[in-house]
């Protein structure tokens, strides 16, 4: 579904990515670990067009990434983006957060994007919340909204970057938990995580990233008993 091949970035003199091949098929769900700086939110971004690169190429679904305009909106939306900020809109309720998009963009009249929106919400368990806005949600909860809008707009693949870091604790597993079910229903998921146990439960596979780099792509299993890098060795040591 995403194929990457040979793509670089530069942030001036730093190489952010380097030489980075990466597929990933329908279905999948591929965990993105490795150090700070490493080039993980990077790799993201590129993927949904947030950051340019500076050569190789990304095709989603058999097209190439466009660069601009119309394209680029399209592709916007297809590609699902959850962030560690919930980015939600302040000034707008839960529901119109989650319709706008689909309005917008999707083109749907508003009751099938009211109707769509609040199943959303019930699926990911904030469907008593339509009517409040963002701060008056705990930050789970504005996590799963953000899930939820994020779905609206029928996306092939989901990219999470750092999902659970800026919550609490006792909310970590409410955001996880509707992530585990989203790849039990098939979604195409990318998550970049330090949470172990979810990659040892929901992942396909592990890339392992460092210095821009994909240093190991391994099952879970493999990696969190026997990875075969010091890089990843030395990771491991330090956070399990
Ligand atoms: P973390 O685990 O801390 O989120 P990461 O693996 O997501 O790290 P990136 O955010 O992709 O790492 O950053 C990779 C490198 O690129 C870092 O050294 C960072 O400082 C640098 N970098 C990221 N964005 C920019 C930018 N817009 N301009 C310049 N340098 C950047
Ligand atoms: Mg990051």
């Amino acid at each position: 579904l995403v194929v990457l091949s040979n793509v670089n970035k530069h942030f001036g003199e730093l190489h952010v990515l380097q030489n980075i091949d990466l597929r990933i098929a329908r279905g999948e769900v591929v965990v993105v670990i490795g150090p700070s700086g490493g080039g993980k939110s990077t790799l993201c971004r590129a993927i949904n067009r947030l950051e340019t690169i500076d050569s190789g190429e990304i095709v989603i679904d058999g097209k190439p990434l466009p660069a601009e305009g119309r394209e680029l909106a399209a592709l916007r939306a297809d590609v699902g983006m959850v962030f560690q900020s919930f980015n939600l809109f302040a000034h707008k309720t839960v529901l119109h957060n989650v319709t706008l998009g689909q309005v917008k963009v999707r083109k749907k009249e508003k009751k099938a994007a009211d109707d769509r929106a609040r199943r959303l919400l019930d699926r990911v368990g904030v469907a008593s919340q339509a009517e409040k806005y963002p701060a008056q949600l705990s930050g789970g909860q504005q996590q799963r909204v953000a899930i939820a809008r994020a779905l609206a707009m029928d996306p092939k693949i989901m990219l999470f970057d750092e999902p659970t870091s800026a919550l609490d604790p006792e909310m970590i597993n409410e955001v996880l938990e509707v992530m585990r079910q989203l790849a039990l229903d098939g979604m195409t998921m990318v998550v970049v995580t330090h949470e172990m146990g979810f990659a040892r439960s929901a992942a396909n596979r592990v890339v392992f990233m460092a210095d821009g780099r994909i240093v190991e792509e391994t099952t879970p299993a493999q990696f969190f008993s026997d990875p075969s890098s010091e890089r990843a060795k030395d990771f491991l040591s330090k956070i399990l």
